[in-house]
């Protein structure tokens, strides 16, 4: 087996690294308030670089670009800590490539691909996260539109974002997974309210949050914006989840903080009594455990770039990506702070923070991983049935 990149492949990556380098401010969300305005300034001159939508298809001005070639840059962008796209290029447009119609084509790709416009996702409910196909948004026709009403939760970005794509109830009678129908709506429609949902770590910054709950009441939506077909949504929103790819993001947002962990255990003496936390036994076992994991997480992530290149279509193997990656994470940041000892877990603003605190903004942020875009139990659910044939509970 030969895990070398191809010449190609390395000079890419290199050429990825020189844009992001160029590009991307380092830091430039580590103001909260400032994240969203930061990321879609970037998507700007992602698009204008002809990043954004790499791996579209040349005719819906796409790059043409390779499963690989998608990895890297999504890896090398996780390792600069900076966006790689967003709902619109990753979502919206290749949905619309497969089930849109040509006037949503023309309508919405373009500017998608330009970067103009920010878009979220309307998916999750109050009460349908997990069984998502449990969602009770109506969308209720009315000749040439449809009423929506009801709410959404934990729709990221919403506060920022022009468009959102939602999932809606259209039949109420008919078996959970054939009444849904999938929309796409502007977010200055009359009847919509954002509210913003705030987090442990947006530290009383009321600008930070990237959270928010949405609420629907009488929005019309023209039935032009109907994503495939009535009652048929479901069934699109899975293609949509398809396009998670291998979720290598994850892993490589776990090197450059076990990197500062490293260094930072050479060089301090956190622990009050002449040695550095390298001396220390199970601190030294936490690093090597966390370098092993990261080339493991590494190899779940390069396998499922490998099945895709390859024609193959990963399940059980990435949901084997995602939940050792974001675990992973998890487990980073708890090491960190354990080893930063007490200190570890002053916040950034506190001047005593080690660190400047990160482990503990990191530790905040990482909580949440393992339940975005499916929680570690649904993963290891799929893992239990698909991949190792076992019956469902
Ligand atoms: C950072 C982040 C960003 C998000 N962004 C968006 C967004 O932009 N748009 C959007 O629509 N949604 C978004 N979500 C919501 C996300 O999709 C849901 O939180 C997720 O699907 C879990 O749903 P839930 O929160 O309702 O939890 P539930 O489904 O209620 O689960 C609660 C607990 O029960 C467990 N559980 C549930 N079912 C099973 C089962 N069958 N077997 C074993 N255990 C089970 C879960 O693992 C979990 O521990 C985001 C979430 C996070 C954390």
């Amino acid at each position: 087996m030969d895990f070398n990149f191809t010449t190609k492949q390395t000079e890419f990556r290199s050429t990825v690294h020189d844009f992001i380098e160029n590009n991307w401010v380092k830091g430039a969300w580590a103001a909260r308030s400032e994240r969203w305005k930061a990321a879609r300034a970037y998507e700007s001159s992602l698009a204008d670089g002809g990043w954004l939508t790499m791996s579209w298809p040349e005719d819906y001005g796409g790059g043409g670009a390779t499963y690989w070639e998608q990895m890297i840059f999504n890896e090398e962008s996780a390792l600069a800590n900076a966006p790689s796209g967003g709902q619109g290029a990753d979502r919206v447009g290749p949905v619309l490539i497969i089930h849109g119609t040509d006037a949503q084509k023309q309508e919405h790709l373009p500017p998608i691909a330009q970067g103009e416009v920010m878009w979220c996702q309307g998916y999750s409910e109050p009460g349908s996260g997990s069984d998502l196909a449990s969602l009770q948004t109506r969308a209720t026709r009315d000749g040439d539109d449809f009423i929506i009403n009801g709410q959404k939760i934990w729709t990221s970005g919403a506060m920022e974002a022009d468009w959102v794509h939602i999932l809606t109830r259209t039949d109420a009678e008919a078996p959970k997974h054939r009444g849904i129908s999938y929309f796409m709506l502007k977010l200055d429609t009359p009847g919509i309210t954002i509210r913003p949902i705030s987090q442990l770590h947006d530290e009383g910054d009321s600008d930070g949050h990237g959270f928010n709950e949405t609420f629907f009441e009488d929005v019309r939506v023209p039935a032009k914006n109907m994503i495939g077909e009535e009652n048929r949504g479901w069934y699109v929103a899975a293609t949509a989840l398809d396009f998670e790819r291998s979720g290598i993001h994850r892993m490589a947002g776990a090197i450059s903080p076990y990197y500062r962990l490293l260094e930072n255990a050479k060089e301090v003496n956190s622990r009050g009594r002449g040695r550095k936390i390298s001396d220390h036994a199970p601190s030294r076992q936490a690093l090597a455990e966390t370098r092993i994991e990261i080339e493991v997480a590494r190899y779940l992530g390069y396998r499922v770039t490998w099945m895709q290149a390859s024609n193959l279509v990963p399940n059980q193997e990435s949901s084997m990506s995602k939940m050792f990656g974001s675990e992973l994470q998890q487990r980073t940041a708890r090491r960190g702070i354990s080893m930063l000892g007490l200190y570890g877990g002053l916040r950034p603003s506190d001047s005593h923070a080690p660190l400047s605190g990160e482990f503990c903004q990191y530790y905040m942020t990482t909580v949440s991983l393992t339940i975005a875009a499916g929680t570690s139990e649904i993963q290891r659910n799929i893992i239990a049935t698909r991949g190792l044939g076992l019956p469902r509970g």
